[in-house]
């Protein structure tokens, strides 16, 4: 298949890339340190690549990047297993290809201690069309993707009960959710086209987390509707599982690579279109305000209450 914009790859001292007239070069690098981001025992080499290139990927979407290359440092251990490399490999190097992107270089280095897997990954952006997290104003909706917490209960299950008993459960799809997340570039394309959105980030931290950081570019506050946020009974019933209550995993701690995002209050409609096309759900849930640093939750029976402050803490903290 044609690479766009690879004048000269891998089998050479460096690669050369061309970008299209007219772009932005994006930029974003991510690693992965066996014990301490994954664990051979919680997947497969091939799926822990995979989620590398999809950590990345992300961060591409929420600034509404084109992925276009990326090059992969590998410190593998002497005794390494020759096969789960090139399965991390493999596995990274397609999730990159069915998002556009191809490995144009890398580099394999021996080492003593944990091994670890890093990725850069390059974008393009037309110039001035890149989202970022400074552009939220007061009035602006919050809308994000999918279901946050999700990832993060995932992990929590594995780590409570190990692999095989989480995955065996009715809650394997949030083990799923943490072992091969997919991305948002498909919905960052067709927001991008609406123009209707003025910030964005991805949920790497967790939804609360992810949020502050908008709020605190923006210089904006926000709250966020219980009564508009999508149901999850599996959320629900992992809560009871792991005798958490619900708000802990679904706003707390979670790289769910979902977007989050901040849309101009007359492009709700062209935005759920445009989600709706891509076959991704999109809830909007709330509005940035005027109150700098002021993240608020109206629950369902009309209380408002602290979501950040010393809510924050509570969700980041364990
Ligand atoms: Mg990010």
């Amino acid at each position: 298949m044609a690479r766009a914009g690879v004048v000269l790859d891998s089998g050479d001292d460096a690669a050369v890339l061309r970008p299209a007239p007219g772009v932005n070069l994006v930029v974003t690098a991510d690693a992965f340190v066996e014990g301490a981001h994954f664990l051979p025992a919680w997947c497969t080499a091939r799926a822990a690549g995979a989620r590398l290139a999809q950590a990345n990927l992300s961060d591409l979407a929420a600034m509404a990047a084109e992925p276009r290359w990326a090059t992969l440092s590998i410190g593998a251990r002497r005794d390494a297993d020759v096969e789960d490399v090139v399965a991390f490999q493999a596995g990274l190097a397609d999730a990159l290809a069915a998002a556009g992107a191809w490995l144009v270089g890398g580099n394999l280095t021996a080492v003593t201690g944990e091994p670890w897997y890093s990725l850069t990954l390059l974008g393009e952006c037309e110039r001035g069309r890149e989202w970022t997290r400074r552009g939220a104003r007061p009035g602006d909706l919050v809308a994000v993707s999918g279901h946050p917490g999700r990832a993060g209960a995932g992990s929590r299950l594995l780590g409570a009960m190990g692999s095989a008993a989480a995955s065996a459960l009715e809650l394997a799809p949030l083990v799923e959710a943490w072992r091969a997340p997919v991305a948002r570039i498909a919905l960052a394309r067709a927001l991008r086209r609406t123009g209707a959105v003025t910030a964005a980030i991805d949920v790497s931290d967790g939804f609360v987390g992810d949020l502050a950081h908008i709020c605190e570019s923006s210089g904006v506050g926000v709250e966020v509707d219980e009564a508009d946020w999508p149901a999850d009974p599996l959320l629900e019933r992992a809560a009871t599982a792991l005798r958490l209550t619900p708000d802990v995993l679904t706003f707390g701690p979670s790289d769910d690579y979902e977007l989050l995002l901040a849309v101009e209050p007359g492009g709700r409609g062209d935005s759920e279109r445009a989600a709706a096309e891509v076959g991704v759900e999109l809830a909007f849930v709330g509005r940035f305000t005027a109150a700098p640093g002021v993240l608020t939750l109206r629950t369902i029976e009309g209380r408002v209450r602290p979501l950040g402050g010393a809510g924050y803490d509570h969700f980041t903290g364990s």
